[in-house]
């Protein structure tokens, strides 16, 4: 289908969500967007998006429908609650889900949708807020390959490195293999900060290191910039970072799979997260660690 046929529905218009709406929308999709918060929708409507009054109003004569939502409980809300999505889907629309949520609630949307004639797609995305405005993120797919290629026009706007995991809930799956590695590599990143700060080793000194050396991380780098700059806005919130280990831990559960590392990180999140450090970045713990260690962060 042609790019200006192709009408996109956006809802969720968090951290990530923003963002990557206003590259569809600067790719030129005709565009519907809605969020919970509706002022978060006055950049894009000022760009000449279209508001929805619902979810299901954002969904209306779509023929893309991206949700990028926080957490398993906002998509069933903004799926299936008052006003969902789920209304307001045309036949033979795909629902794109980008947010990082399980795979169980996959396999009960896809097939709550499919009864509805809606096709689902998991496009998880990794990276970053910067790399979200910079049309870069990088997408794990799950689904069909046709429903997928229905998307893919609209998922080019988004992503620079897209790939095709497989079925319904692969996509969700290796997502939350990822965020257990990210969540292991930030706590291992604030044990190695600290001892350097401890021993008085600087910070430029551990970088140079780690950026030439076979350790070397974009999430490390990231981890720098948030010692280096300390107040900065949050790009990943604490809370999501803890909500990922979570859904790990579940399915872990469910595969009778012992992940004896990511669930002493959790203990970290959860420590960090009852500090009301939710809402901050996930580097918190970096600044959690550095108490612990009786050292400062800076100076
Ligand atoms: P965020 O800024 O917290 O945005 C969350 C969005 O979900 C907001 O639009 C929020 O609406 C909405 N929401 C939350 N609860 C809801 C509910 N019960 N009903 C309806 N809407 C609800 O988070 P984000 O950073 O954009 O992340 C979104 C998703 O992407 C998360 O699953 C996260 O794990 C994942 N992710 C984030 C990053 C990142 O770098 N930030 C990277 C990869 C993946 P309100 O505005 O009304 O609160």
């Amino acid at each position: 289908m042609a790019k200006r046929k192709i009408k996109v529905g956006f809802v969720g218009l968090g951290l990530m969500g923003a963002p990557m709406a206003a590259n569809v929308q600067k790719a030129g999709f005709p565009l519907r967007v809605w969020n919970r918060t509706a002022d978060k929708a006055g950049p894009l409507v000022a760009g000449g998006a279209a508001r929805g009054a619902t979810a299901s109003d954002a969904a209306r004569g779509a023929d893309v429908v991206l949700v990028m939502v926080a957490d398993d409980t906002a998509l069933d809300n903004v799926l299936f609650g008052d006003g969902g999505l789920s209304r307001g889907l045309k036949r033979g629309a795909v629902l794109v889900n980008c947010s990082t949520t399980s795979p169980a609630i996959s396999y009960r949307a896809a097939t709550a949708l499919r009864s509805i004639s809606v096709r689902y797609l998991e496009a998880a995305v990794m990276r970053s807020v910067q790399a979200a405005r910079e049309g870069k993120l990088q997408m794990l797919i799950g689904g069909s390959r046709d429903d997928f290629l229905k998307a893919e026009p609209v998922l080019k706007t988004l992503a620079s490195d897209i790939h095709h995991i497989g079925d319904v809930g692969r996509a969700s799956t290796l997502k939350l293999a990822c965020g257990l590695l990210k969540a292991a590599m930030i706590q291992a990143f604030a044990e190695y900060f600290v001892m350097g700060r401890k021993t008085g080793i600087p910070l430029e000194t551990m970088m140079d290191v780690l950026k030439v050396g076979p350790l070397d991380s974009q999430l490390f780098r990231y981890a720098e910039q948030t010692v280096v700059n300390p107040g900065a806005r949050p790009s990943f919130y604490l809370k999501h970072m803890l909500k990922d280990v979570n859904l790990a831990m579940d399915l872990a559960r469910q595969l009778d799979l012992p992940l004896p590392l990511t669930s002493e990180v959790r203990q970290m999140l959860v420590a960090a997260k009852n500090l009301n450090r939710g809402d901050e970045d996930f580097a918190a713990v970096l600044d959690l660690m550095a108490g612990w260690a009786g050292v400062a962060m800076r100076g």
